[in-house]
């Protein structure tokens, strides 16, 4: 049976500001204390996983073990069903400027070109199916652990369209609809996100809610 996390203390594995407040204010409600692991002064360990769940769990068990508190992490991105999954766990570094590509930093417009660089290359007719992947990993002190996998479909349309969200939402319409992620207000993304999935599966099992 899977361990639950009761009330109480949990580190948030991640180093990013706006994470931490997002997961703080869904599980706050379950009385879940949530701490960032930049604040203890975990260290970030490198994702050398080839799956998300991979990732997710490489985060949270290396918190859980350095802060002896019970952890939770969290790896997502998108998968681009003619790129055979591709980026997928790579996402965030198809963004990466190099060196000689100007200053050091992320640019989605470019990582958004890529995708569909790669796309154009496989003709017109070519499948422009993707999804979106969260996975939530919670790992305990003494070794247990719980995987959540949340998954949105849809298809990748071009040009980008619409200025909310971040990363590829721009390019992402969700399955059943016809806006961007980007065009979509906050609520509404949030409301069918591959995020909102992996937490209703989290809560269901882990709150019994
Ligand atoms: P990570 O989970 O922080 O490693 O981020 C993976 C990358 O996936 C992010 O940097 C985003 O580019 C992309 N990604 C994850 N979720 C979304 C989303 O909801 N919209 C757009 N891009 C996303």
């Amino acid at each position: 049976m899977t361990q639950r996390l009761g009330s109480g203390s949990l580190v948030i594995a991640t180093h990013n500001a706006g994470k931490l407040k997002e997961i703080s204010a869904l599980l706050g409600p379950y009385g879940m204390k949530c701490l960032s692991a930049g604040s203890l002064g975990l260290p970030e360990p490198a994702e050398t996983g080839t799956t998300f769940a991979q990732n997710a769990l490489i985060k949270a068990r290396a918190a859980a073990e350095a802060s002896g508190i019970v952890s939770l992490a969290d790896d997502s991105g998108l998968s681009v069903a003619a790129l055979d999954g591709r980026p997928g766990v790579y996402t965030a570094d198809w963004a990466e400027r190099q060196h000689f590509e100007g200053p050091a930093g992320r640019d989605w417009y470019m990582a958004m070109g890529k995708v569909e660089g790669l796309l154009a290359e496989q003709g017109p007719d070519v499948d422009r199916s993707a999804w979106f992947s969260c996975v939530l990993a919670i790992a305990w002190p003494d070794g247990n652990q719980a995987v959540y996998e949340g998954r949105i479909d849809g298809s990748l349309t071009w040009p980008p369209r619409g200025s909310l969200g971040f990363g590829y939402d721009p390019v992402f319409v969700p399955g059943g609809k016809d806006k961007t992620f980007a065009e979509l207000e906050p609520a509404k993304k949030h409301a069918i996100s591959h995020r909102a999935d992996a937490f209703t599966k989290l809560v269901a099992e882990q709150f019994g809610a």
